[in-house]
């Protein structure tokens, strides 16, 4: 099992990353990666063409998501892994939730209208094609318009909390986004902690059943990770670690510049197996 190294949180076209299911994986088999998750904003829509993918180029590919649950005003996001994919209620609930996101950006796109930065909705709708469209997709749009210089400046400029063309995802709670990837027999898990402003989080999760902290991610200064470390530790959480590349769409692909060891993995893998059983 050595020198195996997984990353554990990659975006694709399905949500808002720029790389389509098939090029994350050879980028991953580029990067010397065994495996990689697919942790996709409320979407598994990207993990079959992965698999297959994976399958020809000796790449695991771990069934994951990204569900976005609001706390205090606060965007907390929740992974799951070694989810299963399909559940018709499970895959109704993400389309739900896709349509929330559309209804969202037609607002924010409404606010950014009223705010004299203009652009047509089909030029958003265009980028997002298929995906769980975000605010990702709406800076790309401001950039290729010209209204930013930057993906930053989009989110401090206009899209950002308390900025004034945001607005605000739909409500799932932490202890709902919980259940959904517990129901799927799959592990759920904080991801970066770090970017989170409120504490106690960790604490309060741990009472709604998280099983682990993402510690090592691409936004995680060293120290951070250590304490985050301590905390998994403390709670008897799992430990895990990924990039969060979104492709090339926050300078250059990250994939594989934060990983895990495949230890990592396992032990994700024998706790999936014991919720399963619990279920
Ligand atoms: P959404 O799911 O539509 O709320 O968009 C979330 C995405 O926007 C995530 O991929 C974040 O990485 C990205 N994002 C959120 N805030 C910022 C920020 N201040 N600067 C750059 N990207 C951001
Ligand atoms: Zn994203
Ligand atoms: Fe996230
Ligand atoms: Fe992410």
């Amino acid at each position: 099992m050595e020198n195996k190294y997984a990353d554990l949180h990659i975006h694709t076209d399905k949500s808002d990353g720029s790389h389509s299911p098939e090029k994350v994986v050879e980028l991953a088999q580029r990067s010397g990666l065994s495996a990689i998750a697919i942790t996709d904003h409320d979407s598994v829509e990207g993990i079959a063409q992965a698999v297959a993918k994976g399958q020809q180029l000796g790449v695991e590919i771990i069934p994951g998501i990204e569900l976005s649950a609001m706390v205090n005003g606060e965007d907390i996001h929740i992974l799951g892994y070694f989810i299963g994919t399909r559940n018709k209620c499970f895959l109704d609930q993400l389309s739900f939730l896709r349509q929330k996101r559309k209804e969202r950006a037609v607002r924010i796109v409404e606010k950014l209208n009223s705010l004299g930065v203009k652009f047509p909705f089909p030029d958003l709708l265009a980028l997002s094609a298929s995906a769980a469209v975000g605010r990702m997709h709406v800076a790309r749009t401001l950039l290729a318009r010209g209204y930013i210089r930057s993906m930053p400046e989009a989110f401090w400029r206009y899209l950002g909390r308390g900025k004034p063309a945001y607005v605000p995802k739909y409500k799932l709670s932490t202890e709902k986004a919980i259940k959904i990837i517990h129901k799927q027999g799959g592990i759920a898990v904080l991801a970066h902690p770090y970017v989170i402003k409120q504490s106690g989080m960790i604490s309060q999760l741990v009472a709604e059943g998280i099983d682990g902290v993402e510690v090592y991610h691409s936004e995680h200064p060293a120290a951070a990770a250590r304490r985050f470390l301590k905390k998994t530790k403390q709670y008897q959480l799992l430990v895990t670690g990924g990039s969060d590349c979104h492709g090339d769409l926050k300078g250059k692909t990250i994939i594989g510049t934060v990983k895990v060891p495949y230890e990592l993995v396992v032990r994700m893998k024998q706790k999936a197996g014991g919720n399963a059983q619990i279920n």
